[in-house]
């Protein structure tokens, strides 16, 4: 059991690639997620008005 709890943390601890951040920029603020990728905000905003998002009321 403390086997599997050291286990975790040190995964835990890996934050980078494949981590949650901007697939991008690479921030982690703000961080939008969207078909299984990561945008923060404005990236997601660029990407979205580029596939031709459109607002919904
Ligand atoms: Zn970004």
């Amino acid at each position: 059991m403390a086997d599997n709890q050291a286990k975790e943390t040190s995964a835990a601890k890996k934050f980078g690639r494949g981590a949650h951040e901007c697939h991008m920029c690479g921030r982690k603020q703000g961080l939008v997620r969207r078909y299984n990728i990561y945008f923060c905000r404005q990236c997601f905003r660029e990407w979205a008005s580029r596939m031709g998002f459109k607002k919904m009321n």
